[in-house]
């Protein structure tokens, strides 16, 4: 596991920092709690953190109640006060400030050992859970709900400049009629990478909509990604079912107000994409509260849901 270690005194911290290092532990030691916290904070791979104190178990277990705090739903932290024997009533109090174990000094190596193990497997199960509440299975991207918390927290952290993206699978339904339904989830995953390619907060709304918020210095730089994400879309033949496809997306785009909400920014994008739809699909269209402007289409790669058969076909 990735450990801080909390030891004021020099000898236990050679001691216990070299028991782990030897099972491959990755171990960050501090003498000072402030310190060790601070760490914990900011690397936010460390999933252990241990606290020893050989003299006032108090003071440990306030420390753990700190390490407590740092760690959250999405980011677990087993947290661990190595101690003098306890009291009972010492021992509930660890455990309310937010230990998980409570070890006694002289400090067992094996115990140790054995501890981090059950650690670990809570965490990995930790881990998969979250993924499993987060990521929408067939693509891998944020779920519905995962996508909102996270683009409200950025915007809320960071405010503009962003832009909401909205994107729609052009004719779907056609390609799921042709080439049935499992050739439709392929061709959604194909959709997904690609938009990943573009931004780190990307979900799947349902069926074949998508949500994409765009970090972006200006107006134009929003257009220009929205862009090359449609263009990139709809020049890629995808494989399905033994036949090359290729298929559109249309864009929305809305340009996020100083203190916006996301609901209100994808809104926006909506109406957008919806603009695109009507004006004849893959397109991007950005939200002009006057306007509505809508980019003129691109003709030469127009050729939403049919296959290269159909085309050669067609002449
Ligand atoms: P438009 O250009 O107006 O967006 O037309 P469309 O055919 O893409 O839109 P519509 O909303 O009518 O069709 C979406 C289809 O997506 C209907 C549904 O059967 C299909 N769908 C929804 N979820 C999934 C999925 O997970 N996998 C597959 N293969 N199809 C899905
Ligand atoms: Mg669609
Ligand atoms: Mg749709």
């Amino acid at each position: 596991m990735q450990v801080t270690l909390v030891a004021a005194d020099q000898d236990l911290q050679a001691s216990i920092t070299s028991m782990l290092e030897t099972r491959g532990h990755e171990v960050t030691s501090f003498a000072q709690a402030r310190e060790g916290l601070d760490h914990l904070e900011r690397d936010q791979s460390i999933n252990a953190f241990v606290v020893v104190n050989a003299t006032d178990a108090s003071a440990g277990a306030e420390i753990c109640w700190d390490a407590r705090l740092l760690s959250s739903f999405e980011r677990p932290v087993y947290v661990c006060l190595v101690a003098p024997p306890l009291s009972s009533q010492e021992f509930i109090e660890a455990l309310d400030c937010g230990a998980d174990d409570v070890l006694q000094l002289p400090i067992s190596a094996d115990e140790l050992y054995a501890r981090l193990r059950a650690a670990e497997r809570l965490n990995q199960m930790q881990h998969k859970l979250i993924e499993m509440a987060t990521r929408d299975g067939l693509t891998g991207l944020y779920n519905r709900p995962a996508f909102f918390q996270r683009a409200a927290t950025l915007c809320a952290e960071h405010g503009a400049p962003f832009a909401g993206v909205m994107a729609d699978i052009d004719h779907f339904k056609a390609i799921n009629d042709s080439h049935g339904h499992a050739a439709g989830d392929r061709a959604i995953r194909a959709v997904a990478d690609c938009l990943k390619s573009q931004s780190d907060i990307v979900g799947r709304l349902g069926g074949e909509e998508f949500a994409v918020l765009l970090d972006i210095g200006d107006p134009a730089e929003a257009w220009r990604k929205a862009e090359r994400m449609r263009r990139q879309i709809a020049m890629q033949e995808i494989d399905l079912d033994r036949a090359a496809v290729n298929l559109s997306c249309s864009f929305g785009i809305a340009i996020g107000e100083p203190g916006e909400e996301i609901d209100d920014l994808l809104r926006k994008a909506d109406a957008a994409l919806y603009a695109a739809k009507r004006a004849g699909r893959n397109m991007v269209a950005l939200y002009d509260p006057d306007t509505m402007a809508v980019q003129p289409r691109a003709k030469s790669v127009v050729r939403s849901a049919k296959t290269s058969a159909q085309r050669r076909a067609a002449g």
